[in-house]
């Protein structure tokens, strides 16, 4: 048993977000926190989500995957832009405990030639500024295909992160299939060894969430561009390889393809029919 959803408007709130997940056959969802290009986050209501927290219980809802603005980076090498996202950051962890113990993902960010060992520094010093232990949210750090200077790009780099971080209990992880196997991951023949080699490098125990993407692109291309399931390099047997596989099971797995409703209905019920 695996939860499901895909990428939700927040604009309308969380109870309509949960609303719209149950509609397209979900349990589970993913937002933007704000603005996927940054920005002022939307005001949170409380009447809103106390509504939300019960709708999502009663609908046995798996943990949210919210989803920072890909913007967002921390690693910059423009001061302004870096405290522009550490600021985000912060304001956005603030947010995610109105709704206790689900997930806040982030890309790592780009080093934009400084360096993956600068970019790494600079990642774990912002999470060891943020990190708190009474927070409930547990950060993820998305697995990356290693488009341009991308930190993240492999299982090392993001075992690295995780290295530096004091509060290693509210750390996890996202893979990404899109991006895992553009970065050069075999999940289609090989999904078993690199299963095995992201418990060596970083330990099962941090995957915490999935990303089901097909990609246009073939493996290693560290392109970065998500296709629909099945109609991409990855394909749909690959894609039920990963949905199904033993280690995965109890997560949540979010779509993020190119989509509209219907599409994701489709994508929903599809994925749901690989698990009988
Ligand atoms: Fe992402
Ligand atoms: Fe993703
Ligand atoms: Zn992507």
């Amino acid at each position: 048993m695996i939860y499901i959803g895909n990428h939700l408007s927040s604009s309308k709130g969380f109870l309509a977000m949960g609303k719209a997940a149950t509609k397209l056959g979900g349990d589970t969802f993913a937002f933007f926190t704000r603005n996927p290009r940054g920005g002022k986050a939307k005001d949170i209501e409380e009447a809103d989500v106390a509504a939300f927290l019960d709708y999502a219980k009663e609908h046995d809802f798996g943990p949210l995957v919210a989803h920072a603005p890909y913007t967002m980076n921390l690693c910059s090498d423009k001061p302004d832009i870096r405290k522009f996202a550490k600021d985000m950051f912060a304001d956005d962890l603030q947010r995610m405990e109105y709704i206790p113990g689900n997930y806040y993902n982030f890309h790592p960010g780009s080093h934009v030639g400084q360096g993956a060992e600068e970019g790494i520094a600079v990642i774990t010093e912002v999470l060891n500024d943020l990190l708190t232990p009474e927070m409930t949210t547990t950060v993820l750090l998305e697995t990356m295909a290693g488009k341009g200077s991308e930190v993240g790009r492999d299982f090392y780099e993001i075992r690295r992160i995780l290295d530096g971080v004091e509060l290693k209990d509210k750390m996890g992880v996202c893979l990404d299939t899109c991006h895992v196997w553009d970065g050069g991951y075999d999940i289609v023949e090989h999904l078993d060894e690199v299963l095995a080699e992201f418990d060596e490098v970083i330990g099962l125990s941090y995957l915490k969430a999935i990303h089901i993407n097909d990609s246009m692109n073939p493996m290693d291309s560290h392109k970065d561009r998500h296709e629909k399931i099945g109609q991409g390099h990855i394909g749909e047997e690959g894609l039920k390889g990963v949905v199904t596989h033993p280690l995965l099971q109890g997560k949540p797995f979010i779509l993020e393809t190119p989509n509209d409703d219907e599409g994701y209905a489709r994508e929903i019920a599809m994925i749901r029919s690989w698990m009988k």
